[in-house]
């Protein structure tokens, strides 16, 4: 199959790390942001393949894992009431709040249904015009537009029962976290592919320029990930900072402005936390002003919700680089994909569960 079969292919894959081994004259940490790309890292053996002066850390691009538990418990109490149809993709509710999810508020009897997109959210909500149909909307920019045609879309038509938990995420201000804090190990990071197919790359040239740190935006299979690795390894042995495009079959500098367009349109930058790692300044969306109605955490007013992490749980860590998954003690043995104590064990996309699923503990 085109752009998979030959990004899949074991012999260019021995061509570049090898190449990557001719260039390395010292330790290097790299960073990939995004959860997808941890996985296949993982799946095919990457971390492996490469020198050990190469070490790779996981970056915080995992949808799922930045959720914060207090949004899980707000989800799961307004799922709970009498009324609601409570719609979202399937991966958000295994995600553990602080006392259920939402697989054992919809076993207790809410109304609970997975989705593939939020327009079937908005349709649900056209066919139930007795009922509040609220979507748990969780994502970085990669799934903002579609979200944002969703309220666009539900405004448009009238719809008054139709409302979402808008928890997006931003990319750029989560680096910048990263890169200021006086702990950083990151030398050079693999950005992230799809979230740069939705904003293009500009924004990135500011966070190499500020921090002289190498970045490659890079794709998701495992030839795209040694030749992002490549690229960045030839960058730090130069001595050069730039953005560089590996992925340039998906995306471009500009980005898709049509998508831009509506997620200006809907959403506005505000101030967001992030599960395990606290608020960041402008790193996440909220509705407009013009869009309030459609807002479930007003049209519910649940905001006084407050949860506690597990103590245990070191996925702070581990989401910026600082940790692996394997230096936590619960990691296999209290925490597993099937008792997951925090958010990286329970996505597929998650540090934590593509470790266990991959067997790097053993
Ligand atoms: S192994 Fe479990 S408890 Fe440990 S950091 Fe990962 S998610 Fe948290």
């Amino acid at each position: 199959m085109k752009y998979v079969d030959e990004y899949r292919d074991p012999q260019i894959a021995l061509t570049i790390a090898g190449r990557v081994a001719r260039n390395v004259t010292r330790p290097w940490v790299l960073m990939e942001v995004c959860g997808g790309q941890t996985h296949t890292l993982m799946r095919y053996g990457i971390d492996e393949l490469l020198p050990k002066a190469i070490e790779l850390v996981h970056g915080p691009g995992c949808p799922v894992c930045v959720t914060p538990l207090e949004m899980v418990d707000r989800a799961i109490r307004i799922a709970e009431l009498p009324g609601v149809i409570f719609t979202s993709y399937g991966d958000m509710l295994r995600v553990p709040g602080s006392r259920a999810d939402l697989f054992e508020a919809r076993a207790n009897g809410a109304d609970v249904r997975i989705v593939y997109s939020p327009l079937e959210a908005v349709k649900i909500a056209r066919a139930n015009p007795d009922n509040k149909v609220v979507f748990f909307g969780v994502g970085f920019e990669t799934t903002a537009p579609a979200n944002a045609m969703a309220v666009w879309q539900a405004k448009r038509e009238g719809l008054t029962n139709f409302s979402m938990i808008v928890a997006h995420v931003l990319v750029p201000p989560a680096m910048r976290l990263i890169l200021e804090s006086p702990t950083n190990r990151v030398q050079g990071f693999i950005g992230p592919g799809h979230v740069c197919a939705v904003m293009g790359y500009q924004e990135y040239d500011q966070l190499a320029r500020e921090f002289h740190v190498p970045i490659v935006i890079g794709g998701f299979e495992p030839v795209d990930l040694l030749e992002s690795i490549a690229m960045l390894v030839a960058q730090l042995e130069e001595g050069r900072a730039e953005v560089e495009n590996q992925y340039s079959r998906s995306v471009n500098y500009e980005g898709n402005l049509a998508a831009q367009r509506i997620m200006r349109e809907v959403f506005e930058v505000s101030d967001r936390k992030w599960r395990g790692i606290g608020s960041i300044a402008a790193s996440g969306y909220r509705l407009r002003e013009e869009y309030a109605s459609f807002d479930a955490e007003r049209v519910f007013d649940l905001k006084d919700l407050n949860a506690e992490e597990p103590k245990e749980c070191i996925s702070a860590l581990v989401l910026q680089g600082l940790k692996k998954p394997v230096d936590c003690s619960a990691f296999g043995k209290r925490c597993t994909p099937v008792t997951p104590l925090g958010a990286p064990m329970v996505s597929a996309e998650g540090a934590c569960a593509a470790y266990y699923q991959y067997r790097r503990h053993a």
